[in-house]
Formats: C-alpha cells, structure tokens, sequence
C-alpha cells in the first residue's frame, strides 16, 4: 500500500469511456460491488470519492452468475458489455461457490478481460503497529493459469486430476510487466520465485521465461542499479518472516503469487490494508485481496481501506494521480491520530465511523 500507482500501463490505460468531451472529462468506471462486506465497503468508497470530488462515474453491474447453454456458470452479458465499454472496473470481493461444477467467477473475469499480471503492493502503513517497520514488496502474479487454471477432473472413481497450466506467453508476459514495473516505479530489485526441482517442466518454463525477459531488459536494468535473482517458493517462505527488507519486485506464477501477497498482508496488518490490480491488454479491474470476509459481513465491521487503496491504484491508472494521492493522504492521517479504527487494527469503530473520519481529513 503507501504510495505507487498502478505502474506500467498507469499512463495509457486502454481505451477510456469518458464522459463530457475532449480529455479533463469524467471518466466512467464499472463497479461491480460483490458479495459479504463487498456492498458495504463500496458505499464507503464512494461516498470519499464524492467528498473529494473525484470525477468518476459508476455504472453498477450485478455479478451474479448465470448459466451459460452448456449449463456452466458465468458472468452475465451486463458486466462484460459494461467493461466491454468502460474497459476500467472496481470489484468487491466475489463468494466462490463450494463444490464440483462450480467455476471461480474471479477466473472467468480474468481470462475473459486478459487481466495477466495481478499488481499487489503491500507497504507498512503509519500508526499500524507490527512486527517489522519496514515492509515494501510488490507481488506481482501470473493472473490467468497456473494451480487456478480451473482444469480439473475425474480420471477414475477416487482419483481427480488438476492441471498445473504454464504458457510461454503468460509467463513472457509477466515477466516483461515487471521488469516495466520495475524500472517505472524506481524498484532495487527483482525475484523470480518457482520450484523448478520439483516442477521441471512448469516452474522451470516460467523461470526460463522471466530469464529470458531479464536479458532483453539487461541494459536498463542495470543502467537503473536493478538486480534479478531467482529464488525457490521455500526460501521465499523462510526469508520473508524473517527479513522481509530482503525483497522489492517479486513474480510468480498465479498459485505462489497469492499466497506470498497474503504473507505480505499479514506483515503489514491484515487483508483490510492489501489493494490490488488486475491489468491486462484490454482493460483493468481493481479490487482488495480480501474474500467475502462472511464472518463480518452485514455488520458494518468491515476495513474499506483495501478497496480504498485499490482505488487509488485506479486513479492513477486512469491519469488522476493527484486525486490518488489526496485519498491516500486522507487514509494516512486517519491511521495516524489513530482514534479511529476499524476492529481488525485493534480499534472499535464502525466502517461508517471510519469513512467519516477519512472525509474529515480530506
Ligand atoms: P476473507 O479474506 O474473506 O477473510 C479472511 C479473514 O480476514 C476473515 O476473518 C475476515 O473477517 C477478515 N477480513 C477480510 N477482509 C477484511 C476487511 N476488509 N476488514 C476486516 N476484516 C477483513 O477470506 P475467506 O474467508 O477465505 O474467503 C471468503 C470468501 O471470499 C470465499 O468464498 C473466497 O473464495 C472468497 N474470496 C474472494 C476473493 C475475490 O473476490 N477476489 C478473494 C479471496 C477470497
């Protein structure tokens, strides 16, 4: 979290919808609020984005899934014609459906919109007291395959099957985001992380890809003083509790790339504080790391600050850094004096109460 724009691709976001003429125009965003807290945290959002006088406008799209002819389960025509238009989307957390048959919708909107480089900053924030001061890691994640390429099925009665789906373009692809990201946001350092002892054929694919993407980026990387290192999902573990100054940029494949970025979460102060971005070759979606959170949800306990920072991180992927950075300011004041805080940061206040207090520090 902390400062950061979106990162490659901040400036030219693909074809903006605007609304009232030529550039300067208010843009117009799909909000798909979610399920669980998702609601409740998007009216948070939206009410600091109308005291700051942000000049977004939301159209609503309902992301209950509907069936397809095949009798799968899917986005309904409404968002995809919505981001079709927009090409810029704001996401609550989405409830994946327990059981066979069912197809995570996050995935669908992946792979339908091209997102393939999941952005995950995660920076410790001021007043949010934890183990270590000084997290700044990047996670950024293969977006569309992977453990979470939703290929699975039964070989024999007792027996099922997941394919581990690695591409050379994938891998390429987001390797290249990161190398960009990097120089872009003036980062030290890049770790490509897989298991490619265990995984020949996938991780050692993914790496040789990042490799190959380093020595095409070699010049400015070291123009920049940028380092590449590899390193294996296991000592990443280890490190990153122990040490987390010891990382900047990491790629991973999709699997590994979760939950690294939800290790980050915990090391700053928990899944109310992670923003993330889904950026593709037709458009972005951003959304917190979170889940549904059902444990709280309809209580008006919620953290919006996620959904917050990843709005920030929309912002300035649609050119509107100052306004970003005038929310950012808010949520960094708001934690500072500290009075006001949600549950998960050892407060007492409502989300309500908290979206007061930001609007105040606007
Ligand atoms: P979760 O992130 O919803 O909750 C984990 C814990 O963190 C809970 O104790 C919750 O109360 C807390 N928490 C999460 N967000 C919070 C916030 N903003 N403020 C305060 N506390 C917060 O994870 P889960 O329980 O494993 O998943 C619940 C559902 O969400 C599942 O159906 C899962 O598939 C889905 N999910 C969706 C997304 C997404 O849409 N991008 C991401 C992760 C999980």
């Amino acid at each position: 979290a902390g400062k950061g724009p979106a990162g490659p691709g901040g400036k030219k976001p693909a074809g903006p919808a605007e609304k009232g003429g030529k550039g300067g125009g208010t843009r117009v965003i799909t909000l798909m609020p979610g399920d669980g807290i998702g609601p409740e945290i998007s009216m948070a959002v939206l009410q600091v984005l109308e005291a700051a006088k942000v000049p977004l406008i939301f159209e609503p799209v309902d992301v209950t899934p509907v069936m397809d002819k095949h009798g799968r389960q899917t986005v309904p025509k409404e968002v995809i014609d919505s981001m079709n238009r927009t090409k810029v989307g704001l996401k609550g957390p989405l409830m994946t459906p327990v059981g066979t048959g069912f197809r995570s919708l996050n995935l669908t909107l992946r792979q339908l919109f091209n997102l393939y480089a999941n952005v995950r900053p995660c920076r410790n924030l001021p007043g949010v007291e934890t183990v270590y001061g000084d997290v700044d890691i990047v996670t950024i994640r293969e977006n569309t395959e992977g453990e979470y390429s939703g290929i699975e099925h039964t070989l024999v009665n007792g027996v099922v099957q997941s394919i581990k789906l690695i591409t050379r373009n994938a891998s390429l692809r987001v390797a290249e985001y990161a190398f960009q990201f990097a120089l872009e946001m003036k980062r030290k350092k890049v770790t490509a992380v897989g298991e490619e002892n265990a995984m020949r054929m996938s991780d050692g694919l993914f790496l040789r890809c990042v490799k190959e993407m380093s020595e095409k980026y070699k010049k400015k990387l070291d123009a920049a003083g940028i380092v590449f290192e590899f390193s294996t999902m296991t000592t990443v573990c280890l490190n990153i509790v122990q040490d987390p100054k010891r990382y900047d940029v990491l790629v991973l494949p999709n699997l590994y790339g979760d939950i690294i970025s939800d290790t980050c979460a915990g090391l700053i102060g928990g899944l109310g504080l992670t923003p993330s971005g889904n950026i593709g070759t037709e458009g972005a979606i951003f959304e917190s790391v979170h889940g549904t959170a059902p444990d709280i949800a309809g209580k008006d306990l919620a953290n919006p600050t996620a959904l917050l920072l990843s709005t920030c991180m929309l912002l300035h992927y649609v050119g509107m850094p100052d306004q970003a950075e005038k929310i950012k300011e808010s949520i960094l004041t708001t934690l500072t004096e500290g009075s006001v805080r949600t549950k998960d940061l050892g407060g007492n206040a409502k989300c309500s109460e908290y979206t007061q207090a930001l609007i105040k520090n606007l």
